[in-house]
């Protein structure tokens, strides 16, 4: 297995289009990372020029610390699962795990030996004689990883893979792949547009946008600590909350501040808070920060508004409200009374808010 490492990495497509600049990045051996990002944030570019199937603009990229800008794919000891899974539709399962190695003129005793291995490894001793049109979306998916497990490769490498499976199958897949990665002990690199997936099968997690890296820390880190409120507002479901308003002081106390409410900040005595008095910010808040009763809250925010929507989850529930143009939502045990089209308390616990620069979003508290 290897480190891929990845030094002021551009990309520049002909016609100009800039689609990854400066792309600094280490995935360790053995490491599982995840590269997340919305649609077009340049993640799939990434992954095909460490495939070596784009051509790098500028930078270099190391694979077990060897520079393979000009390597030829083949020659990467990579390999690549698709979205689309790229099966030979009239080849078995089978053959369609075999065709690499026969291609390298491995002998077939080998061939057999390692196809047999990926198949037992993924479970799908059964249906290596089916043909792929023969197969359901998962099963294809299977075959698709058993292709890249028989060539042992140092790094596997996934773009979207689950994408075109149904949520059931999706959620499925996802517990494979974890279970997938211990039993190989690989060094994964895997592109996803989904933050479920990112969250729930990175070691690490870089969120991209715009061809740049925003941030790169572990699932919960990024939960926890975003940056930024891109990163806050793509991780997590439901999103955070979001609130617009001033910081103020007045009577010595600081306070957040909009037309509809008035929170007292004196408690959060953060310096970086009283450097932007006056400016604008965003308040930032989990669902789950978000309660109907003020009972242990040592600091709360009060609001007092209609509940618009109730969506029940299970043994929790999600309650909307909204206040002037923002929808402000709270997860609340599903038992907690939450009369719809009537106005209740909301508590915002502030020492689990996040404030965000207006401007650029950046991460003030
Ligand atoms: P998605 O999730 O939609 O696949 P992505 O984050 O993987 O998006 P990329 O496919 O890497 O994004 O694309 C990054 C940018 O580069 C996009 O603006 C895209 O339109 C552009 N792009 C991708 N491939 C090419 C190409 N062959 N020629 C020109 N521009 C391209």
């Amino acid at each position: 297995m290897a480190e891929v490492r990845l030094v002021n990495i551009g990309k520049t497509y002909e016609g100009g289009m800039e689609a990854v600049r400066n792309l600094n990045l280490t995935i360790q051996d053995k490491e599982f990372v995840v590269l997340v990002g919305p649609s077009g944030c340049g993640k799939t570019t990434t992954l095909r020029m460490i495939a070596g199937l784009e051509d790098i603009t500028s930078g270099e990229l190391y694979i077990d610390h060897k520079k393979v800008n000009e390597l030829d794919p083949s020659k990467r000891e990579i390999a690549m699962v698709f979205q689309n899974y790229a099966l030979y539709p009239h080849m078995t399962a089978y053959q369609n795990m075999a065709f690499g190695l026969k291609i390298k003129r491995v002998p077939k005793a080998k061939i057999h030996e390692q196809v047999m291995r990926a198949a037992e490894i993924l479970n799908i001793e059964d249906i290596l004689q089916k043909k792929p049109g023969k197969m359901s979306g998962g099963q294809r998916q299977r075959i698709a990883i058993g292709r890249a497990i028989v060539r042992r490769p140092k790094v596997f490498l996934f773009d979207e893979p689950l994408s075109n499976l149904d949520a059931k199958l999706r959620g499925q897949m996802r517990i494979e792949l974890a279970k997938l990665h211990k039993k190989l002990d690989a060094t994964v690199v895997y592109v996803t547009h989904d933050q479920v997936e990112a969250m729930t099968l990175g070691d690490r997690v870089v969120v991209m946008n715009k061809g740049e890296i925003i941030q790169n820390a572990s699932p919960m880190e990024l939960y926890t600590n975003p940056g930024s409120k891109f990163v806050a507002e793509f991780i997590g479901s439901p999103k955070m909350n979001f609130i617009e308003g001033y910081i103020q002081s007045a009577d010595g106390k600081l306070v957040f501040k909009n037309n509809e409410l008035r929170f007292d900040l004196s408690a959060l005595t953060h310096q970086n808070l009283k450097d932007h008095i006056g400016k604008a910010v965003e308040l930032g808040i989990r669902s789950e920060d978000v309660y109907l009763s003020a009972d242990n809250l040592k600091n709360d925010g009060q609001i007092n508004a209609q509940i618009i929507a109730v969506e029940l989850l299970g043994n929790e529930k999600l309650i909307y409200t909204e206040l002037g143009e923002h929808t402000l939502i709270a997860k609340v045990k599903a038992g907690q009374e939450s009369p719809i089209h009537r106005n209740s308390d909301f508590y915002i616990d502030l020492e689990k808010a996040y404030f965000f620069g207006k401007e650029d979003g950046q991460r003030i508290y």
